[in-house]
């Protein structure tokens, strides 16, 4: 189906100049040749993108009476919006459906479009918004299903001028309700039936009569009011969002990201923030609040003063982690874009990284933080995992590394933790002999290190809003550049080699 996607990217791959030349690597090896997905991802991603990206299928019947070249022009139809799904979600655009793409597409969400042309311009023309909830399937007791969602408005009410007020009488602005999921497949009323657990989580309509401004919810999630299972605060305040006139946003950070994604503390970023006060004015209350709190924002890959937790390679690409959030970096795009670290690797992998590389021969990914790492293969957490930093052979006065730096071809990995390097066995599984000093190994480099990765046949050190390029032959650094010189800014943003 998607031969097409595939024989765009063996011919991309085939004009790709030829990767990190250093003399102290292999070059990886070879991909394996896609196994394609399965008839029934297929037919999931289909229908995903149809009700996602607007992707309509032909009818099976005018397919089978068409040419090649109209079944070609479907598979171009599909690529398309695989890309434009992959592009919303950071992921690498190729138009192929890959299990990272399927895995992002599995995950619960929201069951509104993302490229439909709403919101911005609807609008409730009026200050406070009666608002009910049915009593049927609610997850929890009353009291608290109120508290929750009283919970969720209050975010946007105490950043906005809008306010809530509840209402019992049948009729609300916004009605809040569970509907059971597909039971004989039959929807609620609406045309959008739930899919049972997983999937679409909730959908709400935009401001409006009737059924404009309501909000449903799928009973048949594992709702909760923390962080195991899907948060109903979380959700619903993202739905409330839309049901105030807002659409979805491809910021990671912003409440109105159409994937479901556990956030700590249940709050709304700075554009989310901007978004509803676009649209109702600010509350005077939250500019003081501000002043001590301000709304967290998303870090700009183009910063001048960005700096990283961790760097590392993978597969091809180059992936930048910070915070919660990753850049990704692919030799035949330009582009790299930001994602959520959990839109990859789900709740199994921490934020705040310290450190993070991948074993290519082992196929597995490593991630640092604190005393404890985690190893994931096939975006899987490892059983036994996290486990502390002293089973790789560190003594118990280390207590985190700082980088770590992965040898494809002479199978090793130096970690940088303060001033000492050591210098981990990865055949025999062991720490080689005592550290070295950083000063020593790596002449000039600054310590502590944020992290280290090899790039296009040099060793990069990023610390602070700088990046080091070593030459490990000369055993020098050879430039000195912003940390974000690798991200497809504009020149000028970027301050290339500064010394
Ligand atoms: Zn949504
Ligand atoms: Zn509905």
């Amino acid at each position: 189906m998607n031969l097409l996607c595939m024989t765009f990217l063996t011919l991309m791959k085939l004009h790709q100049s030829p990767a990190g030349a250093s003399p102290l690597r292999i070059p990886a090896a070879p991909p394996q040749p896609p196994a394609g997905p399965s008839e029934a991802d297929q037919k999931f991603a289909e229908e995903y993108l149809h009700l996602f990206y607007g992707y309509q299928p032909k009818p099976d019947r005018r397919k089978r009476a068409a040419a090649s070249r109209d079944d070609s022009d479907q598979t171009m139809g599909f690529c398309h919006k695989v890309k434009k799904m992959q592009r919303f979600f950071g992921l690498t655009p190729d138009g192929k459906l890959s299990e990272e793409t399927l895995t992002v597409m599995k995950k619960p969400r929201c069951g509104l479009s993302d490229v439909e042309p709403y919101g911005g311009a609807v609008r409730w023309r009026k200050r406070t918004i009666s608002y009910r909830i049915a009593g049927e399937n609610l997850p929890f007791p009353a009291s608290r299903t109120h508290k929750a969602v009283r919970r969720a408005l209050k975010l946007w009410s105490s950043v906005s001028l809008i306010r809530f007020r509840r209402r019992e009488a049948k009729e609300a602005d916004v009605s809040i309700a569970f509907f059971s999921g597909a039971v004989f497949s039959a929807d609620h009323g609406d045309g959008s039936p739930f899919s049972g657990k997983g999937g679409a989580l909730a959908h709400a309509f935009l401001p409006g009569l009737g059924i404009g401004g309501d909000v449903h919810f799928d009973s048949e999630e594992e709702w909760t009011l923390n962080s195991t299972g899907i948060s109903l605060p979380v959700v619903a305040a993202h739905e409330f969002g839309h049901a105030l006139g807002l659409s979805h946003s491809p910021d990671p950070g912003s409440i109105m990201y159409p994937a479901y994604n556990f956030a700590p503390s249940l709050e709304l970023s700075f554009d989310d923030v901007k978004s509803i006060q676009h649209l109702y004015g600010e509350n005077p209350n939250f500019h003081l609040q501000s002043l001590k709190s301000p709304p967290p924002k998303t870090p700009d890959k183009c910063d001048p003063d960005l700096s990283f937790d961790a760097v590392t390679e993978l597969q091809q690409e180059v992936v930048f982690f910070k915070d919660r959030f990753m850049w990704r970096k692919h030799p035949s795009f330009v582009e790299t874009r930001i994602t959520l670290i959990s839109s990859l690797w789900s709740d199994s992998v921490p934020s705040h990284l310290d450190a993070v590389y991948e074993n290519v021969e082992k196929n597995v990914i490593l991630f640092f933080k604190g005393d404890q790492y985690w190893k994931v293969q096939h975006l899987i957490l490892q059983e036994g995992f996290p486990r502390n930093i002293s089973d790789l052979g560190f003594p118990s006065r280390i207590k985190s590394v700082d980088a770590a730096l992965h040898f494809r071809n002479d199978r090793y990995t130096v970690f940088f933790t303060g001033h000492e390097c050591w210098r981990y066995n990865e055949l025999r599984a062991v720490m080689e002999g005592s550290p070295m000093l950083i000063e020593q190994q790596w002449l000039e480099i600054p310590f502590p290190l944020d992290a280290a990765v090899f790039y296009e046949g040099f060793v990069n050190f990023f610390k602070g809003n700088k990046q080091y390029k070593y030459d490990f032959g000369q055993n020098r650094i050879v430039s000195v550049s912003r940390a974000n010189d690798l991200m497809d800014c504009e020149m000028g943003k970027s301050n290339k080699h500064i010394s």
